[in-house]
């Protein structure tokens, strides 16, 4: 839990309002400072435009400092990003492997880079031995300007760490074998990156694999799954298990009414919402009973049985079918140690989010007025980062939550208070 407050853009004056242009989570906090903020931003901006420094080996350096730190919000953020910067999956795993002491194909140059890294992030700082080893390699510009891009990120980490009550990667999910449908982007993809810096095993799919990019690189095992395809379900959660945790996450949200839903909206509706959630727990489940142990998280939503919304007539029909469906396979199975839970979301902010507010723009005046529209529905006055909505699918996967089954968990901003 942040221990200062979320600052949004909405939040500030005018003149410091462009600061928010990427809205992530350090700048939330860091914009109960606005000059603060910008002093950082500025900082940052020139390490990553300014510098002259290798971007690659930047990139790792920044990585490693997220990996010692067990700074998971670092780390999968940075995943991404160095993959822009010519950071390739293979150096990701070398990274790993080398922090861990195990053999790793990696340059001269870079495993010094990540061995200072990694002495300025455990501290006090770089030893005199590597140092001098790395000054071989670089001229005194881009050795100052590796050590600030190291003790830059040491200082992001610290402060995330100070402002998130010290929250770090603690192996909630060590040893859990774990599969997630729709993987690819928003929650789906949040979960599985909160689930693997968690230190579970994670499986990610998704129909579209172009989206599981970048997952890798973060130990996650990715395969193309649509889940509307009852036979491949069955191959890919067969071969992927037997699993500790299942997180059914694949959905799509209609907008309509009773009197503009048409057949095939229906259709498609029932068959991804909740046909498809179906049959993937059912893939799941023999084995978790056989093993007396697992646990289900499917995804609802706030929108349907908890409360109605406007405009979402087969989507709410489906997420409270979602929630029966959640409480029936919790009865049925509450005896042979396996839950069954599901999340019901307000308004996050994904990418489908964003389609539906474009649908939205002509009939609301304009895009900001659309999405205005979508986060007055929350009574925080914001819409949710899939981060930190995913924290329950964490906490639900994981034993912490081992006395609690057949429950639908509202994270809505308050929108149904
Ligand atoms: P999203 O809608 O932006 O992305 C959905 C992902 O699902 C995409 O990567 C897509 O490729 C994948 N997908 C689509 N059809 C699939 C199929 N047949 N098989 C496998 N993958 C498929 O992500 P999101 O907004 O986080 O939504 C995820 C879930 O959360 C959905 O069930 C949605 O109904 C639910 N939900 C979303 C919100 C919200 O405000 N975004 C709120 C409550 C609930």
């Amino acid at each position: 839990m942040a221990r200062l407050p979320d600052v949004l853009r909405e939040d500030l004056a005018p003149e410091h309002q462009e600061l928010m242009k990427r809205d992530i989570t350090l700048y939330r906090c860091l914009a109960n400072s606005p000059n603060a903020l910008r002093a950082f931003q500025g900082l940052g901006q020139f390490i990553r435009y300014g510098s002259t420094l290798d971007a690659r080996l930047r990139e790792l350096a920044i990585l490693q400092v997220g990996w010692v730190a067990r700074a998971p919000y670092e780390w999968s953020h940075h995943v991404k990003i160095g993959m822009d910067f010519g950071v390739t999956e293979a150096d990701i795993h070398a990274l790993i492997a080398d922090t861990e002491g195990r053999p790793a194909t990696l340059d001269v140059v870079t495993r010094l880079v990540l061995l200072a890294a990694r002495e300025a992030a455990a501290g006090p700082g770089i030893s005199a031995a590597t140092f001098e080893a790395l000054r071989a390699h670089f001229n005194n510009e881009h050795m100052t300007d590796l050590v600030v891009t190291i003790t830059f990120y040491c200082a992001v980490v610290r402060f995330l760490a100070c402002n998130q009550g010290g929250h770090t990667m603690a192996g909630r999910l060590a040893g859990k074998r774990i599969f997630v449908t729709a993987a690819g982007q928003g929650m789906g993809r949040a979960a599985a990156l909160a689930m693997a810096a968690e230190g579970g095993s994670v499986v990610a799919t998704d129909k579209d694999a172009t989206k599981l990019s970048g997952l890798a690189a973060a130990g996650i095992e990715t395969h193309a799954l649509d889940v509307l395809d009852d036979a491949a379900v069955l191959r890919a959660v067969t071969s992927a298990g037997p699993l500790d945790a299942l997180f059914n996450c694949a959905g799509y949200v209609h907008q309509n009414t009773a009197l503009t839903c048409t057949d095939a909206d229906w259709d498609f509706a029932f068959a991804l919402n909740v046909r498809a959630m179906w049959k993937v727990l059912a893939a799941a489940l023999p084995p978790m009973l056989d093993r007396k142990r697992g646990s289900i998280i499917n995804m609802a939503s706030a929108a349907g049985s908890i409360k109605g919304a406007p405009n979402r007539f087969v989507y709410g029909t489906t997420k409270a079918a979602v929630i029966g469906m959640t409480r029936a396979v919790a009865a049925d199975t509450v005896a042979q140690g396996v839950r069954c839970n599901c999340l019901a979301p307000g308004t996050v902010d994904t990418p489908s989010l964003h389609d539906r507010i474009a649908a939205n723009a002509t009939a609301a005046g304009g895009f900001e007025a659309s999405r205005a529209a979508f986060i007055a529905r929350q009574a925080m006055g914001r819409l949710a980062t899939p981060e930190e909505l995913v924290q329950i699918v964490v906490y639900l996967a994981s034993d912490e939550s081992a006395f609690m089954t057949g429950q639908a968990v509202v994270i809505d901003g308050g929108w149904t208070l």
